[in-house]
């Protein structure tokens, strides 16, 4: 769960109060514990027979709250996940506005937005200042994601129906925004600990994936774009990643090295190396399988804009 510091009144001392009063026993590791788990993806591990309330603080993500999995934790007696004061959030999930790094105020396009658990975090981010554009294609998911946004206090979110790839790169509205969150549609094989693929649809998933990185790619103030699946197909991960920057748009941006705290490296292809750089996760990490690249403009090409 992250806490989110958007919810009038949220600091860390209440969170831990309002926990403790629901029965909640925090727990801190030592500093060996600390060390030893920030080199490990799976992260911390509390001690055996700790019982189903125990929670403690994320070791790489620090505003992340880690419960016991859904079943056995006890978060419905918590009142702080309906006021939008702790938001439930997978690990992985985190990644993409972590490794994107949005600035304070800044403008955002966040493209295939729906329902919304990312943009959250970016307006956390960016507290609460400057704009998200948020797109999405389909309309009830749409919804899911501005019911959303006011429940956790979000007020910088635009929030469209519409294909990103329909959105014009030459709209003056757009014309300033600089960071990309990119999250389509994808096989969704990393939400299982035994995915099956099909590679016809695969490779349909994969067409609209490139399609939308290379059209944030043509925004002007384009600088930095995350990209991100919950796929473990290296088909929708790393040869997505390698063939967008093989193009006439993708040769105008880098690979930078997302996360370089994150052990979990991206898959190294033959004659494609750099995709160390991307980041992944797995079940065995505590968290589901995910991938995320960063796309950063060549700074030549980006000057050349000004
Ligand atoms: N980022 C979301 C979050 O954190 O809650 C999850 C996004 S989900 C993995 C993928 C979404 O992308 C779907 O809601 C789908 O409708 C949308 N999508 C896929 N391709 C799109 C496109 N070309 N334009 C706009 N939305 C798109």
């Amino acid at each position: 769960a992250r806490i989110n510091m958007l919810a009038p009144g949220v600091t860390w001392g209440k969170v831990q109060r309002e926990l403790q009063s629901s029965g909640h026993t925090f727990w801190r590791p030592s500093l060996r514990e600390k060390r030893e788990a920030a080199r490990r993806p799976s992260g911390l591990e509390p001690p055996k027979g700790s019982g189903n309330r125990i929670y403690y603080r994320d070791i790489h993500i620090p505003e992340m709250l880690v419960f016991k999995p859904m079943g056995q934790s006890h978060t419905e007696d918590v009142e702080m996940f309906d006021q939008g004061c702790l938001i439930f959030q997978q690990k992985a999930s985190a990644f993409p506005a972590l490794a994107l790094q949005p600035p304070c105020g800044g403008q955002v396009i966040d493209a295939c937005a729906a329902p919304g658990s990312k943009t959250s975090q970016l307006a956390a981010m960016m507290c609460n200042q400057g704009t998200i554009y948020a797109f999405d294609r389909d309309g009830k998911r749409l919804k899911t994601l501005t019911n959303l946004m006011e429940q956790r206090h979000v007020t910088c979110v635009e929030a469209r129906e519409k294909d990103f790839l329909q959105v014009s790169t030459r709209d003056p509205k757009y014309s300033k925004v600089t960071h990309f969150l990119l999250d389509p549609s994808c096989s969704s094989s990393g939400m299982t600990a035994q995915p099956i693929s099909d590679p016809a649809s695969l490779q349909e998933l994969a067409t609209n994936q490139k399609a939308v990185i290379l059209h944030a790619m043509r925004f002007p103030s384009c600088e930095r774009i995350a990209y991100s699946t919950c796929s473990v197909h290296e088909e929708e991960n790393e040869q997505v990643v390698q063939q967008v920057l093989a193009s006439e748009e993708g040769k105008r941006y880098h690979l930078e090295e997302a996360l370089p705290w994150w052990p979990r490296r991206g898959l190294k292809l033959p004659h494609f190396p750099e995709a160390e750089r991307c980041v992944r996760s797995a079940w065995e990490d505590r968290t589901i399988g995910f991938f995320v690249a960063l796309f950063a403009r060549r700074e030549k090409d980006a000057q050349m804009l000004f």
